[in-house]
């Protein structure tokens, strides 16, 4: 037998839905199929719930846009108008309940944890009973009869012990399509409904398939597999055809999405593959996660990349730590007792302080219990107050070939310095299947692009350009690059993306609705002056990867600019001969500045339109 587990997407609408039948009705064995809420309701159950708690009545259009959401999506899916009546009833009684608790929280302004697990279940109830009515002989299941929980630092802990038993027991004998509701749970001790976090549904699936011995649970969602990073913020990441578990887990942990982190653990322990497929291109092969170490000629050796961009660093440190026994157990201890979750660690052997990350809301709680527990090392000055330093990311890079390969971290790290973005803490475990660092949270999508742009071969390398001065030289320029771009990517594996223009009077940027046209003609019309001291914040703002700055203009309060660029680690590329072609020493300056940050001063100046001066010079 098989488990499928469909995200919200999935099921989010008519169209996914009837493939979600087409997928299911053409496996020939027993399957188990675990559903998410509608794409987005689980989102929308909060926000309304935490509405009608604050007195809003505008909870009510909230909660009527949710009931036809649902109808609607019923009245697509079910052809046959005698069981789309009846599913429909079904459907709105459920919606009846939910309405009363909306109305409930209103009434009495008060929406505690009880009643929000309660109003959160209902996405999962309903999309369950719908779909349930659209795959052929499918038979529902209530998972909150179960999957049970026990309560643990204010977390509901999977009681596996009876979640185990109380499974084998609901699927013996085993249907040929059973449609379980995932994500939710209720509780060992009182029977209350709860649930297993958001993304939870993936986790519910992995359940099902330990307890009953899937050949593979297969968890289909909206893209063509795990990637080499979140194709939302890299779009030239590609999908990995193969990770092991342990590669799966770290990338899980940092962050991918795409599975819900203790999903991995149960299907591990009893080695049951995992499979990644997407809903709307089931043809792909998708990605495998197995116990198996492939090792794959010509590929990358990093997997991937992911990262948690809320980050706090808290440091105890003191003088009163070197060669004392027992700190470290006295900090973790303190933290485990408030339920504080800690995912990356930082010492340094000089032993005087020890750094580690945990969520931005976790920081106060650890500070206040950590001062605590150090009370009365701080006051006889051989320990520091604690120190949390919040707006952080944390960031990943994963893959089981990393193990004795020299000069990984190397080129990690010298891709960051070239980027100009420094590296606050960082962590590797000797197993050396990760290296974890921390930086600032605003140079996290900077930072993803240029290592997923340094460690993979993607199809194409993208180089994100400002060009300054957009008349003759400018001008000609762009209309290149227009003309050439489709055969630079295809030939040279090259995107040249303008990011932004400038002329003497103003600096665009392509963002906010601006194209590359209108941003033209919106340079003509007279606007506000620019000066080049604002042109160059606006472009050191734009921190971005791989940066160039092309200077087609003639005007000396641009080329007086390169310096700091390039000391800002961006490229540049001038046709202004100002700079460059006056000073020779000054042109070996500012080669020498873009050597010592590892990026480009590029600039070539000619004879009567002819011969090229600087290279026949340097050759
Ligand atoms: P579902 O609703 O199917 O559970 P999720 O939204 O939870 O889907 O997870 C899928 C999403 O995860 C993708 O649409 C993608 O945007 C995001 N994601 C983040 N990191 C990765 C990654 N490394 N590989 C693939 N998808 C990723
Ligand atoms: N519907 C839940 C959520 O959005 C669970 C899931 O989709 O896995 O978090
Ligand atoms: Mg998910």
């Amino acid at each position: 037998m098989k488990v499928l587990k469909f995200g919200g997407t999935s099921v989010g609408s008519v169209n996914s839905i009837l493939s979600v039948k087409k997928i299911v009705e053409a496996i020939e064995e027993p399957v188990i199929v675990v559903v998410s809420a509608l794409g987005g309701i689980t989102d929308k159950l909060l926000a309304t719930s935490v509405m009608a708690s604050k007195g809003d009545v505008g909870y009510e259009r909230e909660f009527s846009e949710i009931i036809t959401r649902h109808l609607d999506v019923i009245e697509g899916v079910i052809p046959d108008k005698m069981q789309r009546i009846e599913v429909q009833k079904r459907v709105m009684s459920l919606l009846d309940e939910l309405g009363n608790i909306f109305k409930g929280v209103y009434l009495i302004n008060d929406l505690s944890a009880k009643t929000s697990d309660t109003i959160v279940s209902y996405g999962e109830r309903i999309s369950s009973l719908i779909v349930s009515n659209v795959i052929e002989d499918a038979r529902l299941f209530d998972s909150r009869k179960f999957i049970k929980t026990i309560k643990q630092f204010n977390k509901h802990i999977v009681d596996f012990e009876q979640t185990n038993q109380l499974i084998k027991e609901t699927f013996n004998p085993l249907p040929k399509v059973s449609l379980v509701p995932g994500f939710i749970s209720s509780s060992t001790e009182n029977g209350e409904v709860t649930n297993l976090g958001r993304g939870g549904s993936d986790y519910t699936a992995s359940i099902l398939a330990t307890a009953l011995d899937a050949n593979v649970l297969e968890i289909w969602t909206d893209v063509d597999g795990f990637m080499t990073a979140d194709p939302r913020v890299i779009s030239s990441a590609y999908v990995i055809d193969r990770l092991t578990f342990t590669e799966a887990m770290e990338l899980c942990n940092f962050g991918a999405k795409v599975i819900y982190p203790p999903t991995i653990y149960p299907v591990y322990h009893k080695n049951i593959p995992i499979r990644i497929l997407n809903t709307f291109n089931p043809e792909a092969p998708g990605t495998y996660i197995s116990k198996e170490k492939v090792k794959e000629e010509g590929k990358a050796i990093i997997k991937g990349i992911s990262s948690i961009n809320d980050t706090c660093l808290i440091t105890v440190q003191g003088l009163g730590m070197v060669g004392v026994i027992g700190v470290n157990y006295r900090i973790f201890k303190t933290l485990a007792k408030s339920g504080i979750s800690v995912f990356m660690v930082s010492q340094a052997s000089s032993e005087n302080n020890t750094t580690f990350a945990v969520r931005n809301a976790d920081a106060d709680l650890a500070v206040q219990v950590l001062d605590e527990e150090f009370a009365l090392e701080r006051a006889q000055g051989d320990m520091n107050d604690t120190v949390a330093e919040k707006d952080l990311a944390t960031v990943a890079i994963v893959g089981e070939n990393m193990k004795r390969t020299p000069g990984i971290a190397g080129k990690l790290f010298g891709t960051l310095g070239s980027a100009g973005i420094s590296v606050i803490a960082c962590a590797q475990g000797a197993s050396e299947t990760n290296i974890s660092f921390v930086i600032k949270f605003k140079y996290l999508r900077k930072a993803l692009n240029s290592i997923h742009d340094s460690f993979f071969l993607s199809q194409y390398k993208v180089l994100n350009l400002f060009i300054a001065g957009v008349g003759t030289v400018g001008g000609n320029l762009l209309e290149q690059i227009r003309i050439q771009q489709p055969k630079l990517m295809q030939q040279n594996g090259l995107k040249l993306n303008v990011v932004g223009v400038s002329n003497s009077k103003r600096a665009l940027f392509l963002r906010e609705g601006l194209n590359l046209e209108n941003c033209i003609d919106e340079l003509k019309k007279n606007g506000e002056e620019s000066s080049p001291e604002h042109l160059k914040e606006e472009i050191l703002k734009m921190n971005i990867f791989n940066s160039v700055f092309v200077d087609c203009t003639a005007n000396s309060a641009v080329s007086d600019l390169y310096e700091t660029l390039l000391n800002n680690n961006v490229s540049v590329v001038a046709a202004n001969k100002v700079a460059a072609s006056s000073s020779y020493s000054n042109y070996i300056k500012l080669k020498e500045t873009a050597r010592h940050r590892g990026v480009k001063f590029l600039f070539e100046t000619n004879v009567g339109a002819g011969l090229p001066i600087i290279n026949t010079m340097n050759d």
